[in-house]
């Protein structure tokens, strides 16, 4: 049995899971401790690597950041046009539109703290 058998079998024992990435340095499964630090049982060090869906989620959020600013500046335009109207017509739709935007709003964010 290798050195490096006895690394894994040993981090096994200790609770870690192998991960399905590989080491960038040699290529040998990564495992995750109990801690949550990644380590490569081959080189014997901790391994930083970009958890899988980080960026994607991050990205999500970028999205989510500038939808939220349209329906803000979209929400700041119809107040100005409500406060000059004086139709009651046109006032109920504007106050019907403003209330669909807030409504978007608030499930945005709410997403965005879960
Ligand atoms: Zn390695």
């Amino acid at each position: 049995m290798s050195g490096n058998m006895k690394g894994m079998a040993d981090l096994l024992r200790e609770g870690a899971t192998m991960l399905s990435r590989s080491c960038p340095e040699c290529g040998t499964p990564l495992f995750q401790l109990k801690s949550g630090d990644i380590v490569c049982a081959n080189c014997k060090r901790k391994v930083v690597i970009v958890p899988e869906g980080e960026e994607a989620t991050a990205e999500a959020g970028l999205r989510l950041e500038s939808v939220e600013k349209d329906i803000v500046e979209k929400l700041v335009k119809l107040g100005q046009l409500m406060s000059q109207e004086s139709d009651p017509e046109a006032i109920r739709a504007h106050s019907e539109l403003m209330d669909s935007l807030l409504g978007n709003l608030e499930r945005l964010r709410a997403n965005r703290t879960v």
